[in-house]
């Protein structure tokens, strides 16, 4: 799973990426390697793992981790192939999910492609861009259907589903807000891969002295807030230039400078956490002496699939899941508590995995 970073030129993407990717590499002992320059695997922050290492002496702790990938070089007219254009929409349309980084920050030292800080007019031309190429697709599509619906009747539905989406489009909506009538729609609309249908979340990149009340007294950030609104998409508030000092600090020195800054977490974390949550991730934990580890699985996970997160033959072999939410486990201080208390459940394979459950899995050989 992974989320293209993208944004018009100067915004603040590479700082910001930069200073994901070095975040993660600082966290001690993790196996973060940044496979190509421009993929970053990131640690999701998760306050649960240091309490469960704790708890049970365990000598290593491995993160849930996602990847980003900084998308540079987006531009106007990169859906017409300007500059590298259809190199990078190729690029996004191997992501899951979007981050798009806006400019809220004033600073005539660093120059603004179009000349002034305007989010509205950035989004709105970045947009435009994911969504030329998307209507084009459909226009290559469209003529190849037409034709060959007049012989063969299964494809008449992606014809009417066609007739309703492509001028959806051309009236400048995201293909993320059309409503398909029922499942075989929406299995033939998500073959398409649209880029405006990706999830996204927007990172307004503020200046440090809106960082302490989130953007509020920003018209900029207020701006953005407006437009993600219209299609339902969340809005985080960071600093690229802060985060970047941040990432160079060790986790005592950053927990001081956030408290001076007046913030509990950074807005990284943050975008992080709700990054991994926009791909409809979730985790579950295992601990023990050797090591306390987050697990990474889609929402709606049974407990067969979850265990095969780890090995095959656990899925294969499964048996049942010893669960335990980590809130019961951490409140009656440990196993035996929770299990006097009865809060710990022997689990078949038709049980969904809930984030924070931690697990022990019982599987033959
Ligand atoms: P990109 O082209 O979107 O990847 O932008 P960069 O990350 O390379 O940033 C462009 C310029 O803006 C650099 O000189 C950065 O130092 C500067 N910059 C990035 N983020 C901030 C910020 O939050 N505040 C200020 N004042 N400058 C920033």
């Amino acid at each position: 799973m992974k989320l293209g970073i993208v944004g018009l030129p100067n915004v603040g993407k590479s700082t910001l990426f930069n200073s994901l990717t070095k975040a993660g590499a600082l966290a001690a002992n993790y196996p973060f390697a940044t496979i190509d320059p421009n993929v970053g695997v990131v640690a999701v922050p998760d306050e649960r793992l240091k309490v469960l290492t704790d708890m049970y002496h365990s000598k290593k702790t491995v993160p849930a981790t996602i990847e980003f990938v900084d998308i540079a070089g987006l531009v106007k007219g990169a859906s017409k192939g300007e500059g590298l254009g259809n190199q990078f929409l190729a690029n996004i349309r191997e992501c899951d999910a979007i981050v798009q980084v806006v400019r809220c920050f004033d600073d005539t030292n660093v120059v603004h492609v179009d000349g002034s800080v305007d989010p509205t007019r950035d989004i709105e031309t970045i947009n435009l861009e994911l969504l030329f190429s998307d209507m084009e697709i459909l226009e290559r599509r469209y003529a190849k259907v037409q034709k060959q619906a007049r012989n063969d009747k299964s494809l008449q539905k992606e014809v009417a589903l066609l007739d309703r989406l492509r001028p959806f489009l051309e009236e400048g909506n995201q293909a993320r807000t059309f409503e398909c009538k029922d499942e075989d729609e929406e299995a033939i609309f998500n073959q398409y891969g649209l880029l405006t249908a990706k999830p996204i979340i927007y990172a307004a990149n503020v200046a440090e002295d809106d960082l302490a009340d989130e953007g509020a007294s920003n018209d900029h950030v207020k701006a953005v807030r407006e437009y993600a609104a219209k299609d339902g998409s969340a809005v985080y508030v960071v600093s690229a230039e802060i985060e970047q000092e941040l990432s160079e600090l060790d986790d005592e020195e950053k927990q001081m400078f956030l408290e001076d800054l007046g913030l509990k977490e950074s807005g990284l974390d943050k975008l992080v956490k709700a990054s991994y949550d926009l791909l409809g991730l979730i985790s579950y934990l295992t601990s023990g002496e050797d090591e306390t580890r987050a697990w990474t699985i889609v929402k709606g996970t049974k407990a067969p699939q979850a265990a095969g997160k780890i090995h095959t033959d656990f899925e294969r072999g499964f048996i049942c899941a010893e669960t335990v939410a980590y809130k019961d486990l951490v409140e009656n201080g440990g196993m035996a508590g929770a299990k006097e208390k009865g809060l710990v459940g022997l689990q078949g394979k038709d049980y969904v995995v809930k984030d924070g459950d931690v697990i022990t899995f019982r599987f033959n050989v």
